[in-house]
């Protein structure tokens, strides 16, 4: 049986609540809501053209890739000063916590990061943002910086900024995002090279608007260790192969995934052939604050879609053993996933749900 959209049964929703959850997709900059860029274009004196909270509201709502880009790029004109990026850090951890999520992997726009700052000087205010926000939301999170594909020049800088951020202990990894399409990987090589050199995770945004060809250049020649979206790979059967068989983890971000027509709207989430596959997915939120969702939601959207809780207590369980998190904070978090599954809290869910 396939929930009525607009009903879950209450104790579900609790459920999926207080499971501590773990995240590995989600953008710091696509995490922060519009009241907190609209409070700093007021400080820093950003004109974002309106005249009100309101009127930036609704513009900042989704409503097609292009606007989404737009907004994007708008929004993040606010953030001028290093501290603040001390300031949306220490929010984005605010807002995890409050979802229970206890750790996060965090993309950080770094090819907008360093035409605008002087490296130390935001490292430094990153590295606050960390401080305060681990120490008062208690709450794990690892930054990984990504490459805008359209910024193709700033490839090499935003490297260069992921090894020194490393080596302070701020950065877990490099990713890549941004437009597929004009943007192979062919294009990144270089930069992929040094960071795989320097020991550095690597995780690739591929396979969305893309097809498979993308998919097997970000594992092929970019290295990448994880794919974010890869929902694509669908469409070449020997990639699906590939993937089980190296056990190559899928971000999977089902709203983005509609919200962008990746994925039309009356359809069912692919996850579930993926998942039958034998893919490892996992379930992320992307961009939640410019896609009105949040992780919950993506959960509450799949329980919807048929999926029962235990196959996403699953997914979350895969998150946790396919991050970059030391030893200590895997079984950390492994501790507080056993508690909440010897209060069978899980299970008892599972009992409520009629089979698809
Ligand atoms: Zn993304």
């Amino acid at each position: 049986m396939i929930f009525d959209r607009n009903h879950l049964p209450l104790k579900l929703v609790e459920q999926v609540k207080y499971m501590p959850k773990i995240e590995l997709h989600v953008h710091l900059e696509g995490a922060t809501q519009a009241e907190v860029f609209y409070e700093l274009a007021q400080k820093n004196k950003i004109d974002f053209g309106v005249s009100s909270l309101e009127e930036w509201q609704s513009f900042f709502a989704f409503k097609d890739f292009g606007h989404f880009l737009r907004v994007y790029t708008l929004a993040i004109t606010a953030l001028k000063e290093p501290e603040d990026y001390t300031f949306i850090i220490t929010e984005f951890y605010r807002q995890q916590a409050e979802q229970n999520i206890v750790y996060s992997e965090a993309f950080i726009s770094a090819s907008f990061i360093i035409q605008k700052f002087e490296t130390y000087a935001i490292l430094k205010a990153i590295e606050k943002g960390i401080k305060q926000g681990s120490e008062k939301y208690g709450v794990k999170i690892n930054f990984i910086p990504d490459i805008s594909r359209e910024l193709v020049n700033t490839q090499m800088a935003v490297v260069d900024f992921v090894i020194e951020g490393n080596k302070r202990g701020l950065f877990i990894g490099l990713g890549i995002g941004g437009p597929e399409s004009g943007f192979p990987p062919e294009l990144f090589a270089k930069a992929f090279e040094k960071v795989r050199k320097a020991e550095i995770h690597i995780v690739a945004h591929a396979g969305e608007t893309e097809g498979a060809k993308s998919v097997w250049g970000a594992l092929k020649i970019l290295g990448a260790e994880r794919i974010g979206h890869g929902i694509r790979s669908l469409e070449d059967p020997e990639l699906i192969q590939y993937l089980v068989k190296k056990q190559i983890t899928l971000e999977v971000s089902p709203t983005s995934n509609y919200a962008l027509g990746i994925v039309k709207s009356d359809e069912i989430h692919p996850i579930r052939k993926l998942l039958e596959a034998g893919v490892n997915c996992t379930i992320n939120s992307d961009d939640p604050a410019m896609f009105s969702t949040s992780l919950s939601k993506e959960y509450f959207l799949l329980l919807k879609q048929g999926f029962n809780c235990f196959e996403l207590y699953q997914m979350n369980i895969n998150a946790l053993k396919s991050s970059f998190a030391d030893k200590e904070t895997k079984s950390k978090i492994s501790l507080l996933l056993n508690t909440f599954e010897r209060n069978r809290t899980v299970f008892e869910a599972k009992d409520q749900l009629i089979p698809r």
